[in-house]
């Protein structure tokens, strides 16, 4: 057990999707995610969407339904190029972003999206989370990059994240909050929650004088270890 909670597979484990888990798994994975980031204070209201592939589409949360309110039946299912299954509520606004991260990321089987306070803090002041902490690395990069900023929705938005990301496990949003993206999930949600904790704890460090950075040779050897937990199994 180490002191990190990523002795359960790294970020990096890659796989199949969820372990192979069916539809119905899914749509139920989807309401506890979004449910989970409410409670743990990571979003508010209707803002933020979570999804998870399924075959050559993928399940994505409906627009403009709060988290108490979702249901596993009000999951939207969308095809390869977007199109949603007969009878469905509409899709989260954002399911460019989704579709597209899927589209150009095998090794992505699930995608949260929230508008955590301090994530969404830094991002407003074009800040990205620098190597502070060790667990940076969790965003399969020694900091957390800024996206650049276009409207909500669009497909701008949607290339300019996948770009940002570049292989990693999470950004920042200019002016809008975070993503997070992972082998399942439950990974994805946990580096959600873990960028958002790096993110308040760069900002406390800000007030009190700034941080002092770890360099590229701790981080890389960090890079390593957090590779290695997802070898295991
Ligand atoms: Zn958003």
């Amino acid at each position: 057990m180490t002191d990190d909670g990523l002795d359960e597979g790294g970020p990096n484990e890659g796989g199949p999707n969820e372990g192979g888990l069916d539809e119905g798994a899914l749509r139920d994975g989807i309401v506890r995610t979004m449910r989970a980031m409410a409670e743990r204070g990571l979003n508010r209201g209707t803002s933020g969407n979570v999804s998870a592939r399924l075959g050559e589409g993928l399940l994505v949360t409906p627009s403009g339904v709060p988290a108490d309110a979702l249901t596993p039946e009000t999951i939207v299912q969308l095809d390869a190029a977007g199109a949603a299954a007969a009878g469905s509520l509409k899709p989260s606004s954002e399911w460019r972003m989704h579709a597209g991260l899927y589209a150009r990321r095998p090794d992505v089987n699930a995608v949260v999206h929230c508008h955590s306070r301090h994530a969404t803090i830094l991002a407003c002041a074009g800040r990205p989370i620098p190597p502070l902490h060790y667990m940076v690395g969790v965003s399969g990069r020694s900091s957390v990059a800024v996206a650049p900023y276009a409207t909500f929705g669009t497909e701008a938005l949607a290339q300019g994240v996948a770009a940002t990301l570049d292989g990693g496990w999470a950004c920042l949003m200019a002016n809008h909050g975070q993503i997070a993206v992972g082998p399942s999930l439950e990974r994805a949600l946990a580096v959600a929650e873990e960028i958002e904790e790096q993110a308040a704890v760069y900002w406390g460090a800000l007030a009190i004088g700034g941080p002092r950075l770890l360099d590229d040779a701790q981080m890389a050897e960090v890079a390593g270890m957090f590779r290695s937990y997802g070898q295991g199994r």
